[in-house]
């Protein structure tokens, strides 16, 4: 059920545009015992549920009722981002992997300039000027902004994707060569607004790069909905092949989807199966003793990531 103060039902899938839906996973208010957990990401350490649902026209999977923009603070707080940086924040290794992966796509582009939304610190930006990008980086959480100017990186901006247009005038530029997306597709509350815009500031050939978690993947046809994944910050549940369809919506066609091959994910499903164990157990724990743990310490996964590289037609 919705609770009015905090959430809002979403109104349609965002693939195939149906107001049917099923509940796939409903877990209820105070699943987690605030005495003994850290829940800010899993329901803002509220007396809220949590419910995914499936679309039942296209199969997506969707939380409905999602937190009101109003309150994302819940679920974001920014007292937990540390204000000074070290190069152990910054996940350049990532970075760099990222960018070999979109070199190819862009060899013809001079001096291109990018946009990494939802940035955090803005390690890929930053790492981006090195390689002869103009890059920037935006993110919602004013507290990763500033810890990322103390850090030194000056093309970071307090913006939502809608502030789009105002950026691009800074840089007196006219469209965005390369949107990168990395962690944060599935944390969007307004998705067909947000890709509306981008469509519309990307030009025939520009590229989009978006990592996001899988369903069609090891981890969550073994643990369901127990999947480490699934949280309210986490709005969107897609697949390989339904996230072809939304970007398809928007104009681009998906040149690749790269991820980590199942037979590697094996290696790790008995250690990730004793965390599920343990997870059920502890979950029904409700001593307050000790210092409170993080929800999902021991919700389980395998390697249920995906990198998409979509190209504007
Ligand atoms: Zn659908």
């Amino acid at each position: 059920m919705i609770n009015n103060t905090y959430q809002i039902k979403v109104e349609n899938c965002i693939i195939c545009g149906s107001k049917e839906r099923k509940i796939r996973h409903h877990f209820p208010a105070n699943r987690y015992n605030h005495s003994v957990f850290i829940t800010h990401s899993w329901d803002g350490g509220m007396d809220v549920e949590l419910t995914i649902v499936a679309c039942k026209s296209c199969g997506f999977l969707y939380q409905s009722p999602i937190f009101k923009d109003e309150w994302l603070s819940l679920l974001y707080p920014t007292s937990i981002i540390s204000g000074k940086l070290s190069v152990a924040d910054m996940d350049f290794g990532r970075a760099d992997y990222f960018i070999n992966l979109l070199k190819p796509y862009v060899s013809e582009i001079d001096n291109p300039f990018s946009v990494d939304l939802g940035t955090r610190y803005g390690a890929l930006p930053m790492r981006m000027r090195e390689n002869g990008f103009e890059a920037t980086g935006i993110d919602f959480n004013p507290a990763c902004v500033d810890a990322s100017r103390s850090f030194g990186f000056e093309h970071i901006y307090n913006y939502s994707t809608q502030d789009l247009p105002k950026l691009l005038k800074l840089y007196n530029r006219d469209s965005i060569n390369i949107i990168t997306m990395i962690d944060v597709i599935e944390h969007l509350t307004k998705p067909e607004q947000d890709f509306t815009l981008i469509s519309s500031l990307q030009r025939k050939g520009d590229i989009f790069m978006a990592t996001t978690m899988f369903t069609d993947s090891l981890g969550y046809m073994l643990f369901g909905k127990e999947w480490y994944y699934i949280h309210a910050q986490h709005t969107l549940y897609f697949s390989k092949s339904n996230i072809k369809d939304f970007f398809a919506k928007y104009g681009y066609e998906i040149k690749e989807t790269l991820y980590i091959p199942l037979y590697k994910s094996s290696t790790i499903v008995v250690q990730e199966a004793l965390k599920y164990l343990k997870h059920k157990t502890e979950i029904n724990s409700h001593s307050s003793k000790g210092e409170k743990k993080w929800f999902a310490k021991n919700r389980p996964h395998c390697f249920d990531l995906m990198t998409v590289i979509a190209v504007k037609k």
